[in-house]
C-alpha cells in the first residue's frame, strides 16, 4: 500500500509514525513543503512546546475546543492527553506539568518533542521528503494523484492531508479538486486594543479571577485577567477571543465588553461592604490601603475611574462616588478598538467542515481513503497545549486507519 502524508507538522508526522506502526508493510512518504519539519512546533510555547494539557476528564477536555468540542468527544475516547504523555515517557521523553495545566518536556526545550518524533518516523520507516510541496490532489480510480509543486505527479493508495491552516480561504485552493466544504479561516486567540493611556500604564498588572462579557452577545469568561501596554490579555480574554472569533470577526473587532473585577459579589454586598469600610476607615485616605486584595497602583486607578481622589478621607467619600466605584467595580465598560496577536501564538478557526469527516477514523466521507488530521479541519482549542492534544488525537486515529 503506497501511503503519501501531507504536511510536516505535528499531526502530519504522528499521523505517519501511527500508520506506519499499524502497518510496516506500507510504504510510506510523507511530505513537507517548506525546507524543514516541525517548524511551529519547534518555536511553539516560547521555545518549550506546550505538548498537551493535564486535563484527565473528556468532558472538561472538550470544553477547550470552540471549534470542534462536540464533535471531539468520542475521538478523545481513542487518544487523549494521558494517551501522548505515556506515548512520550515510554520513548524517554518526560512531560511536567505547570500548576496551570500546561504539560512541557522536563527539558523546557522544544526539540526534544521534535528529535523524539523525527527519530520514532525514520525508524519507522517513514521516507520523509522536504522542499515537496503538494499544488493538487486529484481523486482517480482506486486512489488519487498528487501533482508537486514542481509540476511532477504521483498515484497513491491512500493519502492523509495534514497541512495546518491558512489565514485566507485560497490558503484550501489546492483542495479544490476534492469538492469539499470548506469553512473560512479567523484568526483565534487575540487579544483586546483598548485605548485608554490610564490602563496603559498598569501594563504588567494582573487579578486572579474576572468576568468579562461582551455587551449585546452571549459571550462571557471568567479567569485571571492581565493588563498589557495596549489593552487587555490573559486567559480569561483569550478563552473569549476564541469562543468569539466569529462574532468578534463580524463586528471587525470594534465592540464594548464589561468587566466584573470583584465576580463573587453581588452589586447589594458589595454596597454595603465599601459602606462599612467608609465608617471603619472613616479616618483613613481611600488610596492608602486596597480593601479587595488589588494592587495598589490598580485600586487607585479604580478611584480615579470613580472620581474619588486616593487623598480623600472614607468618611468624605459620597453615595453618589460609591455607586460609582460599585459600578466600576462589577460592569466597568472599556470599548475595544481592535485585536492584537499572543505572543506570535495564533490558531485558525475554520478548515475543512467537520461534516466532511468520519470521526471515528478521520477519512472523508466523499472520498474513501483519504484521511484529514490537525489544524487544517474546521478544530481550534484555547491556549494551554489542547492544539497540540488535538493534533495528536486527529494524527493519532488517522494514522492507525490510513494504515488498516
Ligand atoms: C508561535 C506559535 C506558538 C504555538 N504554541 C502552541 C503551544 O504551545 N501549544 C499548542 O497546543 N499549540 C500551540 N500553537 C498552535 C500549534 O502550533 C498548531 O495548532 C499545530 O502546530 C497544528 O499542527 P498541524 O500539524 O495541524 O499543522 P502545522 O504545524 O501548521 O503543520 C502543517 C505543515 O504542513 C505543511 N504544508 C502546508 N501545505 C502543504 C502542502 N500543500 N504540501 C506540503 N506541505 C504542506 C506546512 O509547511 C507545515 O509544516 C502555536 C502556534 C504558533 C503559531
Amino acid at each position: 500500500m503506497k501511503i503519501a502524508v501531507i504536511g510536516g507538522g505535528a499531526a502530519g508526522i504522528f499521523g505517519a509514525i501511527q500508520a506506519a506502526l499499524s502497518n510496516p508493510d506500507a510504504d510510506i512518504t510523507l511530505f513537507e513543503k517548506s525546507g524543514k519539519l516541525l517548524s511551529k512546533l519547534l518555536i511553539s510555547g516560547g521555545g518549550r512546546c506546550n505538548v498537551t494539557n493535564a486535563c484527565f476528564d473528556n468532558g472538561l477536555l472538550i470544553q477547550g475546543y470552540p471549534r470542534g468540542n462536540k464533535e471531539l468527544r468520542g475521538a478523545f475516547e481513542q487518544f487523549a492527553p494521558a494517551d501522548i504523555m505515556n506515548w512520550f515517557q515510554s520513548r524517554g521523553v518526560k512531560l511536567k506539568t505547570e500548576p496551570d495545566g500546561r504539560m512541557f518536556p522536563v527539558t523546557d526545550r522544544s526539540e526534544t518533542i521534535a528529535d523524539c518524533l523525527i527519530s520514532v518516523a525514520e525508524k519507522s520507516g517513514v521516507k520523509i521528503k522536504t522542499n515537496a510541496g503538494i499544488s493538487k490532489i486529484i481523486p482517480v480510480e482506486n486512489g488519487y494523484k498528487l501533482v508537486f509543486q514542481d509540476g511532477n505527479s504521483n498515484l497513491y493508495d491512500r493519502v492523509l492531508v495534514a497541512a495546518g491552516g491558512g489565514p485566507k480561504l485560497s490558503f484550501f485552493d489546492w483542495l479544490s479538486d476534492c469538492n469539499l466544504e470548506i469553512i473560512p479561516p479567523l484568526p483565534s486567540l487575540f487579544t483586546f486594543n483598548i485605548a485608554d493611556k490610564s490602563l496603559h500604564e498598569m501594563a504588567g498588572i494582573s487579578v486572579p479571577d474576572a468576568l468579562i462579557r461582551v455587551t449585546d452577545t452571549k459571550l462571557l469568561q471568567r479567569g485571571p485577567l492581565l493588563i498589557t501596554h495596549w489593552g487587555l490579555s490573559g486567559p480569561a480574554i483569550l478563552k473569549l477571543s476564541a469562543w468569539g472569533a466569529r462574532d468578534l470577526a463580524d463586528k471587525g473587532y470594534q465592540f464594548s465588553i464589561t468587566v466584573s473585577w470583584l465576580p463573587d459579589y453581588k452589586e447589594d454586598e458589595l454596597r454595603s461592604r465599601i459602606s462599612e469600610i467608609r465608617v471603619a476607615e472613616n479616618k483613613k485616605q481611600t488610596g492608602t490601603f486596597s480593601p479587595f486584595g488589588f494592587p495598589a497602583r490598580l485600586w487607585k486607578w479604580m478611584l480615579l475611574q470613580s472620581e474619588i481622589p486616593d487623598e480623600m478621607r472614607w468618611a468624605d467619600v459620597s453615595n453618589k462616588q460609591i455607586n460609582k466605584l460599585v459600578i466600576n467595580l462589577l460592569q466597568m465598560n472599556m470599548p475595544v478598538t481592535g485585536k492584537s496577536t499572543f505572543k506570535e501564538e495564533f490558531v485558525t478557526a475554520g478548515g475543512v467542515s467537520l461534516k466532511e469527516i468520519n470521526l471515528k477514523t478521520m477519512e472523508c466521507k466523499k472520498h474513501p481513503g483519504l484521511f484529514f488530521a490537525g489544524e487544517v479541519l474546521n478544530i481550534d482549542g484555547i491556549t494551554g497545549g489542547y492544539n497540540f492534544q488535538a493534533a495528536w488525537t486527529t494524527g493519532y486515529i488517522a494514522g492507525i486507519n490510513l494504515g488498516l
